[in-house]
């Protein structure tokens, strides 16, 4: 973290329509960067304007950025703080702001792993992107990461578990595989009926990824960059982009954009994302186990997935007290991310409960504490869309996260960065556009 941390900043915030207020109130950067809640309503907040000036900071739109990357969801939000680092000058703005309840990037709770069936790109994407989240952590007042580990409980041999067994040696990341004996003693708490063995990466868990995404945008704007709540219109065509508007009226210019936009992508892109990216709509669930009973504690029990499993439930222990949580990977309806509503449903509940009458006994029975709808933003086959737009050179679309992208952000970020700033030469084949179907 650079700058001075008694510099005075003016206080600005957007109104609940977008359009922007300045008040009388001087804040210092501490204040705005030091409170989660000051960044989801500061509209503006730059490090760079707060070491330069000591008068009014002038309106972003006026400015004329390097990068201006919308979406600060953990896409958007790594990567604008990996341009910066490359020197660059970055606007990041969000229509609701970082990680806010309807983004994909919402919510308690993340899986990182390095399993991947010993798919190169993820894995070595995933373990990358473990030294940023823990620094992250390091930095931040409560963590970001916890490392309770992550079990993965099988019904059967495993075709790529020897590949991705050798990958994850090859990288140094720690994983072994635990026979139904040992399962049976390490575990009680679990029901294993059908589960031959299981593997433990003992140094990975669980991200907090709302927090997570807000600690990134707090550092980010630490360090240099400005973030603005401003939600932006669908880029008209043209032959060229220079500029985007608000629905608030405000333009924005830059020489390169980066829409990070997760489920939202196809809204702002229908002829060239489209189906490509097919938001569906997923139940978390929260149990709360009986009073005394730390069965389901961190270390008692790791983040898990189920794999054989229909529908591959996946789920955690009660991080920061908040209660077994469960989930089913399986896609849910398809839905949109802005009418759709938040209320989980019976049959979700249900199916839950069924479940873990069988694999998790002693909670099964337990009152539902909390829950959460959220949605997965599903490319065809699962792989990230990573490509400059068709038309225009000076614009990156960058999705598809399916249900797995949050644990990579900081090196999707990277990756990104160097597209940006002309490191990379070409785009990773597997995200580019043309690799990507249209799903109906
Ligand atoms: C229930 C659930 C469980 C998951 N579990 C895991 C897991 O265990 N491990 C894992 O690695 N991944 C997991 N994922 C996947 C991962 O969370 C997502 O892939 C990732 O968060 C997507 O991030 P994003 O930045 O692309 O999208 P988002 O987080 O949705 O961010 C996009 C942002 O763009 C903003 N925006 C949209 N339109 C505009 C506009 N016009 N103007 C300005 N801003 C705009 C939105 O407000 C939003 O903040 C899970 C996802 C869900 C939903």
């Amino acid at each position: 973290m650079g700058g001075c941390a008694s510099t005075r900043l003016p206080g600005k915030y957007s109104n609940n329509i977008g359009a922007e207020v300045v008040t009388k109130q001087m804040i210092t950067r501490r204040t705005v960067v030091g409170s989660l809640a000051g960044l989801a309503g500061a509209a503006v907040v730059s490090g760079k304007e707060a070491a330069a000036q000591t008068s009014p900071a002038p309106k972003v739109g006026a400015q004329q950025w390097d990068v201006v990357v919308i979406g600060a969801g953990v896409f958007g939000s790594w990567t604008a703080w990996k341009l910066l680092k490359q020197g660059k000058k970055v606007l990041l703005v969000d229509a609701w702001g970082p990680s806010n309840s309807r983004a994909s990037s919402a919510g308690e709770s993340r899986l990182t792993r390095t399993e991947y069936g010993g798919d190169e790109i993820y894995t070595r994407f995933a373990w990358e992107s473990l030294p940023d989240w823990i620094a992250l952590s390091k930095k931040a007042e409560l963590p970001v990461f916890h490392p309770v580990g992550a079990l993965y409980i099988y019904q059967k041999e495993q075709d790529t578990l020897a590949a991705s067994m050798a990958l994850n040696k090859k990288l140094g990341a720690p994983m072994h595989r635990i026979e139904r004996a040992e399962l049976l003693k390490n575990y009680p708490q679990l029901g294993l009926d059908g589960i031959r063995f299981g593997v433990l990466q003992p140094t990975m868990g669980a991200i907090m990824a709302r927090r997570g995404v807000q600690m990134v945008v707090k550092e980010f704007v630490a360090e240099g960059g400005t973030y603005k709540q401003l939600a932006i219109q669908p880029p008209k065509p043209g032959a060229a982009l220079d500029a985007i508007t608000s629905t608030s009226g405000e333009t924005v210019r830059a020489k390169q954009f980066i829409f990070a936009c997760g489920p939202w992508l196809p809204k702002l892109f229908p002829e060239v994302i489209g189906t490509k990216i097919v938001p569906t709509r997923q139940e978390i669930f929260f149990f709360s186990p009986d009073a005394g009973d730390i069965r389901f504690d961190p270390p008692q029990l790791p983040a898990w997935v189920d794999a054989d499993e229909p529908g591959v439930p996946y789920g955690f222990p009660s991080l920061e007290t908040r209660g077994f949580k469960l989930a089913i990977d399986a896609h849910g309806p398809r839905v949109d991310p802005d009418t759709n509503d938040r209320i989980i449903s019976a049959e979700g509940l249900k199916q839950v409960r069924a479940y873990m009458a069988r694999r998790f006994p002693g909670v099964s029975k337990r009152p539902l504490s909390e829950s959460r709808v959220c949605q997965y933003e599903n490319s065809d086959n699962g792989d990230f869309i990573i490509d400059k737009h068709p038309k225009w050179d000076n614009v990156l679309l960058v999705g598809g996260g399916s249900g797995h992208g949050f644990k990579h952000g900081p090196a999707v970020g990277r990756y990104v960065s160097e597209l940006a700033v002309g490191k990379l030469a070409k785009v990773e084949a597997r995200f580019a556009l043309s690799s990507h179907k249209y799903q109906g």
